[in-house]
């Protein structure tokens, strides 16, 4: 899976729309302390679907819309897209017709934020399979930021167990699993009240 571009609004620090082009090969991101570099990283951990605004150093999602400055007021909103060029197939095969694939996340001021895949509406849930089909997501080992290394080091084995299931690319099916159950469940419930109704009607 290629990222391709990277396009940022009302973003932390990134309150003018952005777009950055990612180039085959290795990208370097460089600048002075505090310029947004990390800033970056959690946008794109952003987009595929993560939900933990203490991994993005905020208290609440909110945090991640531009908060304002000296010269310039607050955003209200805040959005974020991925394009993945697709064109070696490379995605999960449900987007084989796609040449490329543009995952928009999207944020309001305390109205919580609302996905796009390829400008089609879609739940948190289809953006985080999406990625975890694709073995990488919002919390890949491959996405290393500050202080990570050493909290892989320290480890427990459950959550080394949880990077080795995303690198095996099977992560996905958790979600799906407790999907499925959740729909049992429900399943199981309308059987019992069926068969009231029709206990009752004997
Ligand atoms: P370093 O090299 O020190 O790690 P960096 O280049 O990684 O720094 P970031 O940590 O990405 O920099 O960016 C920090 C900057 O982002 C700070 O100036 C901070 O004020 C700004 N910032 C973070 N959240 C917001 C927000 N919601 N609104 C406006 N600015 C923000």
């Amino acid at each position: 899976m290629r990222f391709s571009r990277l396009r940022l609004s009302g973003f932390k620090s990134f309150v003018d729309p952005t777009e950055l082009h990612i180039e085959n090969g290795l990208t370097g991101v460089v600048g002075p302390n505090g310029c947004g570099k990390s800033n970056l990283l959690e946008a794109i951990r952003w987009v595929m679907g993560e939900n933990r605004a203490k991994s993005l150093r905020g208290a609440g999602m909110d945090d991640v819309i531009f908060a304002g400055t000296d010269r310039r007021p607050a955003r209200n909103m805040a959005e974020v897209t991925l394009v993945i060029d697709n064109f070696e197939r490379t995605a999960p095969a449900e987007y084989n017709n796609e040449d490329t694939i543009e995952i928009t996340r999207r944020i309001e001021r305390e109205s919580g934020s609302a996905y796009r895949i390829n400008g089609k509406d879609v739940r948190q849930k289809d953006v985080q399979l999406l990625f975890a089909d694709a073995a990488t997501g919002a919390h890949s080992p491959a996405l290393v930021s500050q202080g990570r290394i050493g909290s892989l080091i320290n480890a427990k084995p459950q959550d080394r167990r949880q990077i080795l299931e995303e690198a095996a690319g099977i992560s996905g099916l958790h979600t799906r699993r407790k999907e499925a159950e959740s729909r049992l469940k429900s399943a199981e419930g309308n059987l019992v009240r069926v068969q009231d109704v029709v206990q009752a009607m004997e």
